[in-house]
């Protein structure tokens, strides 16, 4: 079990990890990659680099200065959050848990713009297998996707609806589907229904019948994290208090995934806010 558990090792979250190491928390990193900050050449506006730098240099000498400090850096993609009474982070290979969570995973840049996906959340489009499986018990449902976020869905619908049709949207596969589950590769044009999802509509022209679609697209970002938890969100992005709490108790957030005006220097600021928030919250939950 850890204190806390960062998720995003770009610049907001090893801005917080540096707080919760600096105050004796048993912190875990997990970030797939370098983020944002990875495809940055050149940064010419950030304090203290004395002039240019590039994003993987200053990426790496934020990782050196908190491991330096303790700091664990798992090299993973979260395809989940559950909250029961300690928060539980999944990701392809491990279940992580933790008293306190500080999600920092940047802006989701590539949102999908399927016709039907927005009219049609919460009546039959939904972003939680998890929460909702239950609901398409005997069902027929697909999942848009074609990694590993898509198969935790499927394992999470599978033995509990009828039949799973994974969407990839003209991706190309990259997880181990079971033989059980559908694949069209096709581009999705349409998810269809009026009162609630009827099916999916290919650019191929096919028409699959459907009771519902659960969306698992490129990697879990903040909107589809958050939506897992019940956390409310706008134009995708996590909403937050003023000091980078939520809703829920223990969860924060901070960085281009509560919007902003998206720079390394507000993501580091927000991380620092953030990290204080949680240290404060769990010294007060553990003494009470
Ligand atoms: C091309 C480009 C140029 C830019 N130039 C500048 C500049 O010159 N100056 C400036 O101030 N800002 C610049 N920015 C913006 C800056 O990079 C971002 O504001 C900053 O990186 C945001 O930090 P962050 O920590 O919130 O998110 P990010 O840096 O995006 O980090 C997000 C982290 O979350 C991880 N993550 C996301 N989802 C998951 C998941 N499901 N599982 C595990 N890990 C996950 C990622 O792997 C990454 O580690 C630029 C951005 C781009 C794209």
């Amino acid at each position: 079990m850890y204190d806390i558990i960062i998720i995003g090792a770009g610049p907001a979250g090893i801005s917080a990890a540096l707080y919760t190491l600096r105050a004796n928390l048993n912190t875990l990193i997990i970030g797939k990659d370098g983020g944002a900050l990875q495809q940055t050449d050149k940064i010419e506006n950030y304090f203290g680099t004395g002039g240019v730098i590039s994003g993987k240099e200053l990426l790496e000498k934020g990782r050196i200065q908190a491991e330096a400090l303790g700091a664990v850096f798992a090299k993973e993609e979260v395809v989940s959050i559950e909250w029961m009474e300690n928060f539980t982070v999944t990701t392809q290979s491990n279940r992580y848990e933790a008293k306190a969570v500080i999600i920092a995973t940047g802006n989701k840049r590539s949102t999908a713009k399927i016709k039907g996906i927005d009219t049609l959340e919460g009546k039959g489009v939904s972003y939680c297998a998890v929460c909702d499986a239950f609901f398409y018990r005997g069902k027929n449902v697909g999942i848009l996707g074609s990694g590993e976020y898509a198969l935790h869905e499927a394992m999470a619908l599978k033995g509990v609806v009828n039949s799973i049709t994974v969407f990839t949207d003209g991706k190309e596969i990259t997880a181990d589907f079971p033989e059980d589950i559908s694949i069209v590769t096709s581009p999705v044009e349409e998810i269809q229904g009026e009162e609630k999802v009827s099916g999916v509509k290919t650019k191929d022209g096919n028409i699959y019948p459907l009771d519902g679609v659960f969306v698992a697209l490129g990697t879990a970002g903040a909107g589809e994290l958050a939506r897992k938890l019940g956390l409310p969100i706008e134009n995708n992005r996590i909403s937050v208090n003023e000091d980078k709490s939520t809703m829920i108790p223990g969860i924060f957030a901070a960085g281009d995934c509560i919007g902003g005006v998206l720079q390394i220097a507000t993501a580091v600021g927000e991380g620092a806010e953030a990290a204080l928030s949680a240290i404060k919250y769990l010294k007060t939950s553990t003494s009470k």
